[in-house]
């Protein structure tokens, strides 16, 4: 079913004609495309983006529900905006995303910051338009967290880089692992049309963009819901005979559901880059079993191999949670053991939060938070140990690069990306910026690559 017009859409409004909008995302890459698809939504009323928070007629935040610390933060910027309310009325503050889809959460800040005009959740964003109308007439705060499974294909995007577009391909999570919200926040899995996903690619590449990153919090599970069952891998396979495209990135993959014919196809498509995101979360069968995720150590050590087997130079990134309720120090240690074993290029270690409404919350944890922190620093110091040994082992290769623009830490380089998804500096113009260079590797570090250039390809 394709998403139905709102009124907005239908008699396009343009309250925004003349007035400034500021958007601040917290979270993964689905928010900050949803970010997109909300600064589209209100471009189309008219609104244009304002250089700061302080200039803006219009502030959203995005919010995170995946762990405490971005709800915090949430809390701390609406107490800043109380502020710029009080200078300006006319200030339209809405706040949208997984956190506010929570009934207790979106009345908690409905009620609690008096000075926010909108409450929307994840299901609501395509009614947008019409909220904001209804927020800057009406005096009270509007709320809308009505769960609504609407495809939501036919949403226009605003995409923040010119040669890089983020592409869902599948909301929801049908998975409920015992930590994550996301399930509860975003909902069931809902695939989107492989013939509409092929064609939004097809334009992304018609209006010069290089790269896509398919979406979704398990990639591996697409067109299980679609009534002639798409695999992904036939996906990605239909996305590589798209001329134009010069890569195809896609995450997560959840390693339950990698199949041989993905790896084949990651093996041999050639637009298709070699980097899986892998999340592990626990290296011990005990805790991976109350965390419901569904594999043990030995099938996700299996399944590494296979993927190193097939498609040589491959790089494995991971998510790994420390200080899951239960976690003794041998179930540490079997995560440790794990990391030296796979030899992940890089791993984003988070420590246990627990989640309003999840099965874990529940669960006995006698494990000091100081003691978490502990096992979190050994276990970042260990993997920034393999992470600095891996892009070691690249020191004199040369490498195809996709040039972002310049590094932040200094304007003199550029930035960009290898096919395995690493952060790579080399000297050069400005210009470079969207292009597809080769580059020697001269020195490694943990976080990243320098390097010299060695020719522009196209
Ligand atoms: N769908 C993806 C997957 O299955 O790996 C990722 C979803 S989540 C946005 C990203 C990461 O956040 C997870 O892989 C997990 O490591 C971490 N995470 C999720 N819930 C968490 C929690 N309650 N506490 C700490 N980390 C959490
Ligand atoms: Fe959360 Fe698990 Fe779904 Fe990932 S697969 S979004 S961690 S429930």
């Amino acid at each position: 079913m394709q998403y139905q017009q709102t009124e907005a859409m239908k008699q396009p409004l343009r309250f925004g004609e003349g007035k400034l909008y500021w958007i601040n995302t917290f979270g993964c890459q689905m928010n900050e495309h949803d970010s997109e698809v909300m600064a589209a939504l209100i471009e189309n009323l008219g609104y244009r983006p304002a250089s700061s928070l302080e200039e803006a007629d219009l502030v959203i935040i995005n919010t995170c529900a995946v762990r405490k610390k971005p709800e915090d933060k949430v809390a701390s910027m609406l107490g800043k905006l109380y502020a710029l309310k009080e200078k300006n009325n006319d200030l339209i503050i809405a706040v949208g995303g997984c956190m506010t889809q929570q009934e207790e959460l979106a009345g908690y800040i409905k009620n609690r910051f008096r000075q926010v005009d909108l409450v929307f959740g994840t299901h609501a964003l395509p009614r947008l338009p019409d909220l904001l109308d209804q927020a800057r007439r009406e005096k009270a705060t509007i709320l809308d967290i009505e769960e609504d499974y609407a495809e939501r294909g036919g949403l226009p995007a605003r995409r923040a880089a010119a040669f890089h577009a983020w592409l869902p391909v599948i909301y929801g999570c049908n998975n409920f692992c015992a930590y994550c919200i996301v399930p509860y926040v975003r909902g069931r899995e809902r695939s989107r049309k492989l013939e509409d996903v092929v064609a939004e690619a097809s334009s992304l590449a018609d209006e010069g963009y290089r790269e896509i990153t398919l979406l979704g919090q398990n990639v591996n599970s697409y067109g299980h819901d679609l009534p002639d069952k798409p695999t992904f891998a036939a996906l990605l396979a239909e996305l590589n005979r798209i001329d134009g495209l010069s890569r195809i990135r896609f995450m997560t993959s959840h390693p339950k559901d990698l199949s041989p014919a993905l790896i084949d196809t990651v093996a041999s498509g050639e637009k298709i880059c070699e980097h899986f995101h892998l999340p592990l979360q626990s290296g011990s069968n005990r805790i991976l079993e109350k965390m419901n995720r569904r594999y043990t150590r030995e099938q996700y050590l299996d399944l590494v191999r296979e993927i190193k087997k097939a498609i040589p130079g491959v790089s494995i990134t991971s998510d790994i949670i420390v200080g899951f309720p239960g976690e003794t120090g041998e179930d540490f240690a079997d995560t440790l053991d794990l990391l030296e074993q796979v030899r992940f290029d890089s791993a984003f270690a988070f420590i246990y939060s627990p989640r309003r409404g999840t099965k874990a919350e529940k669960l006995a944890d006698q494990t000091t938070y100081e003691e978490k922190e502990n096992r979190l620093q050994e276990l970042n110091k260990i993997q920034q140990q393999i992470s600095l040994e891996e892009n070691e082992r690249l020191v004199g290769s040369s490498l195809e690069v996709l040039v972002e623009g310049p590094s932040k830490g200094n304007p003199e380089l550029q930035t960009g990306r290898t096919r395995t998804n690493k952060l790579v500096h080399f000297p050069g113009p400005a210009e470079m910026t969207g292009k597809m260079i080769m580059v020697r590797v001269t020195e490694a570090r943990t976080w990243n690559l320098f390097a010299e250039t060695e020719g522009e390809l196209y």
